[in-house]
Order: C-alpha cells, then structure tokens, then sequence
C-alpha cells in the first residue's frame, strides 16, 4: 500500500511517516530529507536545491521527482510507500502517477492532515532532530526522557533547521497555500482522500491515521 501524506509545513507528516515505519514496516520517502542530505554531501542536487530551501520556496519538480524515481528502484514492490512532502505541485502529482504507474505500484489514501495556522508556527519554531539518527523532538511537545540525549540512539547533539524560523515559515505557508493545496482536488475526484484531524496528540494523530488505512 502507496499513500500519501499531504499537509502543510510543521503539521506532522514526519513524525507521523516515522511512526508507520516503526510499527507497520512501511518505508518514508520524505523529499525534505533527501535534499538536505543532497545539500550537505554538496551534490548537483544539493547545489541546486540550497538558496532555495533556504527562501522557503520550492525546488524544481524536475529535481524532486527525479529522486523520488531513483529511490523508488531500490524498493521492493511488497514494500509500501509512505510519501512525505510530496508532491506539493500539480507538475509533481502529474509526475508520480507515471513513476508509480511505471513501476506496477497503486496509490491508495492521500492523508490530508490539518492543524490549524497558530500551531504550525509554535510546531515549527520548537522542532529539533538528533543529529546522528534524526529523531524529531519538540522544545514543548516532545523533549527526549533524559534531558540532552537521543532517546533513540544515545547521542548528545542536536540540530536545528536553518529554514525553520519565523520569516521563511511564511514564505514556506504561501508556497503551501498557492502550489500544493491546490493538488488535493485531484485526489478528491478519485476518491483517495482522507482528512485527519492534526491537531491532537501524536498518539491520537497515529490512531486515527491507523483507523483509516485499517491497520
Ligand atoms: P512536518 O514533517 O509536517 O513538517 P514534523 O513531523 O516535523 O512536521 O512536526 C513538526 C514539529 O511538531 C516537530 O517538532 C514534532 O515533534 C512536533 N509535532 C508533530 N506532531 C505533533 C502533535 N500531534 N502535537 C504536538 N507536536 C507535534
Ligand atoms: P516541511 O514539511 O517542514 O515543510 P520539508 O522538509 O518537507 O519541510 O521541506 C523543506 C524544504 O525542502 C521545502 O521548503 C522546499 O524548499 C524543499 N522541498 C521538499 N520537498 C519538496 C518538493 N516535493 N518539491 C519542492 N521542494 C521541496
Ligand atoms: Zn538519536
């Protein structure tokens, strides 16, 4: 099973990615997360994709769905997909039916995950990861159980997103609002989408997810 986790910047499609990995096996293919390693190992991509996560503005489609291609080939066709900022335009979600038609592979939900604006920004302004094995972590909502270490991998370093301050969350929500809102009609007419109520507890958010994919 293929899907979708479509939701604007802060909302928890990582958190919530990571949970179904855990529990049902599922792999995540965040975009996110493999630019910022693009950007980091200065890959082309890397180069290409920096200034502009930086500005909170989108990367080219070309490049995005082009890596979601080359990661797909390295998955199992028993191995279900969830995707995890993307697509987040027209051109984008245009492009993963043939990548997925191509590979044999079915999208079956589009969660749609909605928290309210007020909570995006306090989600976004508190975010940290592990900096060795990437767990998410939260100033208010999720600290680690022994204050400064990884709960995950022991660790004791942390880090923090350059592009997750005040000014290019806004530019990040514009971006949402007029390219990637706009491909949820697509879905809807297909009948694969599933709205979930964001604003709860990450538990409460895992649950319901779970409730609508009957795991
Ligand atoms: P996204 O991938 O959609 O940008 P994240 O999963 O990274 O969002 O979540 C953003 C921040 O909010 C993280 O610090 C995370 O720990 C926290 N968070 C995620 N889900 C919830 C929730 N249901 N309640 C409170 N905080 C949450
Ligand atoms: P969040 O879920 O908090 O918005 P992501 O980690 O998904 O953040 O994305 C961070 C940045 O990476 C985006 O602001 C954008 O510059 C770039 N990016 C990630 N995914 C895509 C995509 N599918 N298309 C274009 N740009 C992307
Ligand atoms: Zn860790």
């Amino acid at each position: 099973m293929d899907i979708i986790l479509l939701g604007p910047p802060g909302a928890g499609k990582g958190t919530q990615a990571s949970l179904l990995k855990d529990e049902h096996g599922m792999v995540q293919l965040s975009t996110g997360d493999m630019l910022r390693a693009a950007v980091n190992a200065g890959t082309e991509v890397g180069l290409k994709a920096k200034a502009l996560m930086e500005a909170g503005e989108l990367v080219p489609d070309e490049v995005v769905s082009g890596i979601i291609g080359d990661k797909l080939d390295e998955l199992g066709s028993e191995q279900g997909v969830i995707f995890d900022g993307y697509p987040r335009t027209a051109a984008q979600a245009e492009s993963l039916d043939e990548i997925l038609a191509e590979r044999g592979r079915v999208l079956s939900y589009v969660i749609e995950l909605s928290v309210d604006e007020d909570a995006l920004v306090e989600r976004i302004t508190g975010r940290f990861t592990c900096a060795k094995c990437g767990e998410g972590y939260h100033d208010i909502f999720k600290q680690p159980a022994v204050a400064g270490v990884c709960d995950v991998c022991g660790s004791t370093e942390f880090k923090r997103r350059p592009d997750d301050n005040e000014e290019t969350v806004r530019t990040r929500m514009q971006e949402y609002r007029a390219k990637t809102a706009p491909i949820l009609p697509i879905y809807e007419a297909r009948g694969i989408v599933r709205k979930v109520d964001g604003m709860g507890s990450m538990a409460d958010v895992h649950e319901a997810i779970e409730a609508v994919l009957s795991l």
